[in-house]
């Protein structure tokens, strides 16, 4: 669809943005349902966050992705925080609406927690009061916390971290979620026993991430077993080698592929009202790489 004077505009703002593959997915989108929008990745200096929203909001942006280093930054500057937004402390989806006055509101979301939920959709029944474990205390896993928090109530959630501080400070900022006590920290070198007797193991962290394929976070492999779920959040490489190796001892594996595209999917809808066409949308990402 040609853009012309009725195009309405989407946005990333991050910095860098250079590497992000959101305008890839998100135009991908657009043209396959034949929608009259452009999606635009935007280099936004931490100094000039306040100066770009406001742009935004005034140029008749639809919305914008928000992406580091601006993901907490940007709460403050918008009207109106979803439940999860607030519960994880950050936004990574702006929604500008006009109301009937004229005026326009900007809505603060976080589609990373349906994001990393949705591929788990077809596990819930083993999900369920399971015991679990997080590698990484980062800003994904607050989000991956509190969505499990949330939705499974497991028995055990063991936060896998290099810092423990950090994560310390994450589960402190958790804790009213916490409704069964299942929250511990656990420093990288003692979890072993942690990740064998989980149900759920997820990595938050960016190790195994392209070009150091080769490396792993959980490299002690045969911690794995089938009847486990081994979900890595990264995304490139598609398979990484925690995935491969958790796969080879019989678990069942989610690559972060799938929660990429389910976060844009539930920004896409809030944009547009529409849903994703998400094999269209994968097919392009695996081209691409
Ligand atoms: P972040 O805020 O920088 O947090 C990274 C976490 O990983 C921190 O806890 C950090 O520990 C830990 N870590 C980093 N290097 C480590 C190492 N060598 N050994 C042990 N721990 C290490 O990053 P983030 O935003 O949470 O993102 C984490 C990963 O998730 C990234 O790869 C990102 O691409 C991916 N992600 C994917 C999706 C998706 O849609 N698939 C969405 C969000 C994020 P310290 O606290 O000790 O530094």
């Amino acid at each position: 669809m040609a853009i012309d004077a009725h195009t309405r505009p989407v946005g990333l703002l991050g910095y860098p943005v250079e590497h992000s593959l959101s305008p890839l997915i998100h135009n991908t989108a657009f043209r396959r349902l034949q929608l009259n929008y452009v999606y635009v990745a935007l280099p936004v200096a931490p100094s000039d966050l306040g100066a770009a929203v406001k742009g935004l909001r005034v140029l008749g942006f639809t919305g914008s992705n928000v992406t580091i280093p601006h993901k907490q930054g940007v709460m403050p500057l918008v009207d109106e925080l979803s439940v999860q937004a607030r519960a994880v402390g950050a936004v990574n989806t702006l929604v500008f609406r006009r109301l009937e006055d004229e005026r326009i509101t900007v809505y603060g979301e976080n589609t990373d927690v349906v994001g990393f939920l949705d591929p788990l959709a077809s596990y819930a029944e083993r999900l369920h009061g399971a015991p679990m474990a997080v590698l990484g205390a980062g800003g994904a896993a607050r989000a991956v916390v509190y969505a499990l928090l949330s939705t499974f109530r497991p028995a055990r959630l063991t936060v896998v971290a290099r810092t423990v501080e950090r994560a310390e400070r994450l589960t402190h900022d958790l804790a009213s979620y916490d409704e069964r006590s299942a929250l511990e920290v656990v420093h990288m070198d003692d979890a072993a026993q942690a990740i064998r007797s989980s149900v759920l193991i997820v990595n938050a962290t960016p190790l195994g991430m392209s070009p150091a394929v080769e490396v792993s976070p959980w490299p002690a492999a045969d911690d794995f077993s089938s009847g486990q779920i081994v979900y890595d959040l990264v995304y490139n490489p598609s398979e990484t080698r925690l995935l491969r190796e958790a796969a080879v001892r019989g678990a069942s594996t989610i690559g972060g592929l799938d929660m990429l595209i389910c976060q844009a999917a539930a920004s896409f809808t809030e944009w547009t009202g529409k849903p994703m066409p998400v094999e269209a949308v994968k097919a392009a990402v695996l081209a691409y790489f």
